[in-house]
């Protein structure tokens, strides 16, 4: 028990750390100041037949690792996402999924070697669901030639980081998802830092902190951008525990994920999408840290052709914080409802109209 209970203490000093680095959950009412962040985040419990009204299968306590045929059955998932093939590597307890998605084929590998019983196989499960609902849309719309199509995502009992991303590799802690049962959609942040594939931050958008300090603050925001539009079933356990802050709470661009959304939902069109072209530039290094000041020249590249062209960063956040969407509450009555600023402004189903070939993936439920 004293291990345990140690191991608690450990896992809630890592959250803050984790906080600090700016992979931590943000909502409407708790700042994401690092001085306030200093227990647990809340825990929030679905109702209780919840997981029996969303997937009937009934599994197990415990994966059984000896029969491998029941882990590919619960892995198997042919009826909503053609063609996956699954083999289990017994003694190395990793579990690879194999399907072609419109023409591309991922894979994705579940090692458990390291996980101790305390995210549940069913959870396991929705977490390998996550992948191929929201990677392979990602992926058609931000990857560079080298972004991988085969991932790893090992659930290991040991670290002190919640989640974290690395090459092709994403690591969850293995008690995160039991004290935080909603929080699948953390790994759709670290998916999309796969997308990122390891971006330089001499060359993204990044703000010089009144201590000289540089903050390369679009690797965070971008990856929480994905994190809201992406999120695994249309947001349905995301909107309850991860919102996205009103001007108020983030009240900067660099701090605020909200504002990003906001100029891509805008400005964004069928042809030109900036956050692509964002995701372009900074892989290929076009413009240094300077050219990404408010006034740079990297702005006016990405805005181009837009009707956001000719304005800066500075003109475009006063728009922005003057708007209904930057005040709107992100956060649903009730899980599975539509909260106020998707009632004003529909932005996953926007993206899904701007992206069509996203339905294979979204048929994963
Ligand atoms: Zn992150």
């Amino acid at each position: 028990m004293k291990r345990t209970s140690l191991l608690s203490v450990l896992l809630a000093a890592a959250l803050s750390v984790s906080m600090l680095a700016g992979c931590g959950s943000t909502d409407d009412t708790t700042a994401t100041d690092a001085t306030t962040v200093t227990t647990d985040p809340p825990v929030v419990t679905p109702p209780a037949d919840t997981h029996l009204h969303l997937d009937p299968v009934a599994y197990p306590d415990e994966f059984d690792f000896s029969d491998t045929d029941s882990i590919e059955r619960y892995f198997d998932m042919c009826e909503i996402l053609d063609g996956v093939r699954v083999s289990v590597a017994k003694r190395s307890k990793q579990i690879t999924m194999r399907a072609k998605i419109n023409g591309t084929t991922f894979s994705l590998t579940v090692g458990l070697d390291k996980a101790e019983g305390h995210t549940t196989p069913e959870q396991v499960v929705t977490c390998a669901k996550l992948f191929w609902y929201c990677y392979p849309q990602m992926y058609a719309r931000f990857a560079t030639k080298t972004t991988p199509t085969s991932v790893t995502l090992n659930i290991e009992n040991e670290g002190y980081e919640v989640a974290h991303a690395s090459g092709d590799v994403v690591h969850i802690h293995d008690q995160w998802l039991e004290k935080n049962p909603q929080d699948f959609d953390c790994l759709t942040h670290e998916f999309a830092h796969i997308m990122q594939g390891g971006w330089d931050g001499n060359y993204c958008p990044a703000f010089t902190k009144d201590d000289g300090e540089k903050d390369t603050y679009m690797i965070e925001r971008f990856a929480d951008y994905c994190r809201y539009l992406y999120a695994y079933k249309g947001g349905y356990y995301n909107d309850m525990i991860w919102t996205l802050h009103t001007v108020q709470g983030e009240n900067t661009y660099y701090k605020s994920v909200r504002f990003w959304v906001w100029l891509d939902y805008t400005y964004s069109t069928n042809d030109i999408d900036i956050m692509l072209r964002l995701q372009q530039a900074v892989s290929k290094k076009t413009y240094g840290n300077d050219a990404w000041e408010p006034t740079g020249e990297a702005w006016g590249e990405m805005f181009a052709g837009t009707a956001a062209e000719g304005k800066d960063l500075n003109t475009l956040w006063e728009e922005y914080a003057g708007s209904q969407f930057a005040s709107a509450k992100s956060k649903p009555r009730e899980q599975g409802a539509k909260s106020a600023l998707l009632g004003i402004a529909p932005l996953r189903t926007a993206l899904q109209d701007r992206y069509p070939d996203g339905d294979n993936y979204r048929k994963v439920q």
